[in-house]
């Protein structure tokens, strides 16, 4: 098959790396791609992903089989619909669909309507409405952006002026979102949809937090491993737990959202929390996850192009059950100095070699590109050290040996990722 996969980070590194994988002999293309994503894919550096248009020109005029969207910005721009429209096959949802990400007061709305489990919210749009909800909710206090912020809208605190703050910052151009705390793990698990069947990936937990300990500001993801094996004490199986999920939040979900005229063709991503009263959805998004996606495709033994293709083709249902390898597989993110807040860009990366041949390990490159012949790091998140192993402890010391082999002035990484779930 022709591929064009749209973006330009570890996801989209990941998931071409897995379309590779398969050996099947793929033409994969990048738009734009990066350093990393350049070995693996032809770049298509000069087409805007975010242009319907000239996405769909592109795809036409290369007779392109299958478009995949990586980021969100070109599904709320309306690219998928317009390769939809010229009969392309695509793997992402249309505008309205992928509101289910980019506004979370439409999707508590489509989860109240399909009796989705949820915690309480609140609209505000001024001050002293952000000020009642939070008193009403008490502390710790949730307060979100309700647009795309890059996993950055939230704020999550005990304190009641941070909370406070953080909602005069969004509260300009536009309504916030205050919630009910919610207590517990926190799982995300991958839904794929051709608007009216859904299949399961496995499920992985990422750190949202900057440093050690969940400390420090929410980032884009710090890092993630998969599988959970602590799911099986709470649920007898991965495979309950999987199985109550799809029965619970994305089966009624992809059903509400075909019902309102507006299928989900794509990947439904739904993060969970498991909070002593069940299992609640804290947020959806309409695409792979960063960087849950860098541990999940690793561990799939079915071949990835083959689902996308069934989801953007309507024909999910009669794909056979996917299969996963019961191997573990961890990554952990390399940061630039300053990042979150105020990333330091364009220093010289070194060692990326010696990390990747490290066995069991690859990279997934995110903000990388190369200037005069030398790789230099372009963004906050700068690529994914990813490593599977026999089990969850053997991924990690394959990725923090490979990690010592890469030098980036200033960066930093969480020595802690997996560690509790390794035991
Ligand atoms: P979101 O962008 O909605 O996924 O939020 C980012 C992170 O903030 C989540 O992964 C959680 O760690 C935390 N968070 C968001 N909403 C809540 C909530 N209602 N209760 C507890 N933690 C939350």
């Amino acid at each position: 098959m022709k591929i064009l996969v749209l973006g330009s980070g570890a996801r989209e590194h990941a998931i071409i790396l897995a379309l590779v994988a398969e050996g099947a002999g793929h033409e994969i293309f990048a738009a734009p791609g990066n350093a990393g994503i350049a070995a693996n894919a032809t770049l298509v550096a000069d087409l805007d992903q975010n242009d319907p248009a000239a996405v769909t020109r592109y795809a036409n005029e290369e007779h392109i089989d299958l478009v995949v969207i990586g980021p969100e910005a070109p599904l709320v721009a309306g690219v998928a619909d317009a390769l939809r429209e010229r009969g392309i096959p695509v793997f992402g949802p249309g505008k309205a669909a992928a509101q289910m990400e980019g506004s979370k007061a439409f999707a508590k709305r489509v989860m109240d309507a399909a009796g989705v489990p949820t915690g309480r919210a609140a609209r505000a749009q001024t001050r002293d409405e952000v000020a009642a909800a939070i008193d009403e909710f008490g502390a710790p206090y949730v307060v979100k952006a309700d647009g795309l912020a890059a996993g950055k809208g939230v704020i999550v605190t005990s304190d009641r002026d941070a909370a406070l703050s953080h909602a005069d910052t969004y509260l300009p151009s536009g309504p916030v979102l205050v919630e009910e705390f919610l207590a517990g793990p926190e799982v995300s698990l991958f839904f794929l949809s051709d608007g009216d069947t859904v299949r399961a990936l496995s499920p992985a937990q990422d750190f949202k937090r900057a440093l050690d300990g969940d400390e420090g500001p929410n980032t884009g993801g710090m890092g993630a491993y998969s599988p959970l094996p602590w799911l099986a004490d709470r649920f007898g199986s991965e495979d309950a737990f999987v199985a109550q999920v799809t029965a619970e939040v994305a089966e009624p979900v992809i059903r509400q959202l075909d019902a309102e005229g507006t299928p989900f063709i794509g990947l439904l991503y739904a993060g969970l929390i498991l909070t002593d009263a069940g299992v609640k959805v804290i947020e959806f998004n309409a695409r792979f996850g960063d960087p849950e996606t860098q541990v999940v495709l690793p561990r799939l033994r079915t071949p990835l192009s083959r689902l996308l293709l069934a989801s953007a083709s309507g024909t999910l249902e009669s794909e056979p059950a996917l299969e996963f390898a019961s191997d573990a597989a961890v990554t952990v993110v390399l940061a630039s100095e300053g990042y979150p807040e105020k990333p330091v860009t364009g220093r010289p990366l070194t060692g990326t070699e010696a990390a990747a041949s490290v066995d069991g390990v690859h990279l997934a490159h995110a903000a990388t590109a190369h200037s005069d012949g030398e790789l230099i790091a372009t963004g906050g998140r700068v690529l994914n050290v990813v490593a599977v192993g026999s089990d969850l402890a053997d991924a990690r010391d394959r990725a923090y040996a490979a990690l010592e082999q890469i030098s980036l002035e200033g960066a930093h990484y969480r020595r802690d990722i997996a560690l509790r779930a390794a035991g």
